[in-house]
């Protein structure tokens, strides 16, 4: 199917690569026992798969859920849902929860993902309901050079009360690094340093597991993400969770059920088994995924395209973003990712207006369940130097059949040579 050259080169590259899956290996492994152990703790059991319906009371599935989420992530407390409907719901309840009028929340990664700005309020229509609408200030310091500016944190905090440190682990759809577990933890402590009670904040997306801690494991209080990314592992059908300080995830239960409510009510729907056998193979299926991201950085990079993280760099994130400084290119790129997926490999994507988006945006997800970005699947800005965000991989064997059939595509195109 693929010709000759491609083949030799998909040979060279995996030979390049073995030390590295090997690190990745061992920390699927130590992921592996974390996860084991928390369904030890809590005695998972067939009673837990059960399902409800109507208000849900005394759901013990939907307990223990939250309870080996928190054991796992090293948090007081969770909240795990079916109908947290996406990650960005999962940060607007969180966001939401703990903000009042007049608070001030400070990201520090610069800007934050595109479907947060909407919520935050600074894109869209005034009297959408943002936080900016409900009187909570916002206020972001742009990465110096593609590192955290500690030194303007610094001058910000001792002159504002400051309720809220935010900070966006992956680099999502910007060109810069990722932020790993060490540097979170390194920029919780200095803005606790300086206003002791300050909410520090992690967008967790596509970064669970990738490293043996997480963001609440290390000075973080509040972090949220999506379950058709990594914590999901391919078995979530949807849903999100918030994890962090107990207290917080009383406030953010509050604001995604009712106050008074929180956490005790909400009918499972016969969710329960696919989130607990998803977590289950989530620190398995990310290693899949890493090593997708790992094989197509080296098999870009030999062809000269900048690719960050490098493969040899170490992760914190699935994502590999690969720049092709030419649009053809780019969208040549995600139909070939496209054409190698297990689903609808026979439709072609273009680029369109997505909700919550900004530019054009062109996705490849032939995924089994709509969207999963932790199965393979590669979005692209349209827009200039033309950077293609590439995730996931159910299987490596998949997922690199899929990074080939890219690679393949743009051959055919005559848009490169091998
Ligand atoms: C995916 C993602 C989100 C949330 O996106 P949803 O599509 O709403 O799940 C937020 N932040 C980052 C960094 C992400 O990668």
């Amino acid at each position: 199917m693929f010709n000759e050259k491609l083949i030799r080169l998909s040979y060279d590259t995996e030979a390049k690569i073995q030390d590295i899956f090997k690190r990745y290996e061992i920390i699927a492994f130590n992921n592996q026992i974390k996860v084991l152990n928390a369904f030890k703790k809590y005695k998972i059991s067939d009673i837990h798969f059960n399902s409800t319906s109507g208000y849900g009371y005394d759901d013990i599935g939907r307990e223990v859920i939250d309870n080996i989420f928190a054991e796992v992530f090293g948090a007081e407390d969770c909240i795990v849902r079916h109908n947290i409907i996406s990650g960005t719901h999962a940060l607007a309840t969180a966001l939401f929860g703990v903000l009042r009028p007049g608070d001030i929340m400070l990201s520090v990664t610069g800007k934050p993902y595109d479907t947060l700005e909407e919520v935050i309020g600074i894109r869209g229509e005034k009297g959408n309901g943002s936080l900016e609408d409900y009187g909570i200030s916002y206020h972001q310091i742009d990465l110096k050079d593609g590192k955290i500016d500690f030194q303007s944190i610094k001058e910000y905090l001792e002159k504002n009360k400051v309720k809220m440190v935010f900070i966006q682990r992956s680099k999502g759809y910007l060109d810069r690094p990722s932020l790993n577990i060490e540097k979170i933890k390194e920029i919780s402590e200095f803005v606790k340093d300086i206003q002791k009670d300050i909410i520090v904040m992690v967008d967790n997306c596509y970064g669970e597991f990738v490293e043996e801690k997480e963001p609440t494991e290390s000075g973080v209080d509040l972090m949220a993400g999506s379950l058709i990314k990594n914590p999901g592992g391919g078995m979530a059908e949807t849903g999100g969770y918030i994890a962090g300080r107990k207290d917080l995830i009383t406030l953010c239960s509050y604001r995604l059920t009712s106050p008074g409510i929180g956490k005790e009510v909400g009918a499972t729907l016969n969710q329960n088994k696919n989130i607990i056998k998803g977590l289950f193979f989530a620190p398995h299926i990310v290693k899949e995924a890493i090593k997708t991201s790992v094989f197509a950085a080296a098999l870009y990079e030999s062809l000269n395209f900048e690719v960050n993280p490098s493969y040899s760099e170490k992760r914190t994130d699935i994502i590999s973003s690969i720049k092709f400084n030419d649009k053809e290119k780019l969208i040549a790129f995600c139909q070939g990712i496209q054409m190698g997926s297990p689903i609808d490999s026979h439709v072609l994507p273009e680029p369109w207006a997505m909700p919550g988006y900004s530019d054009e945006v062109i996705m490849a997800a032939g995924t089994f369940t709509q969207g999963a970005s932790i199965e393979l699947s590669a979005d692209a800005p349209i827009k200039h130097p033309y950077i293609a965000y590439l995730q996931g991989g159910l299987t490596y064997e998949s997922g690199k059949f899929g990074i080939l059939s890219s690679c393949n595509n743009l051959v055919e195109k005559g848009l490169i040579k091998l």
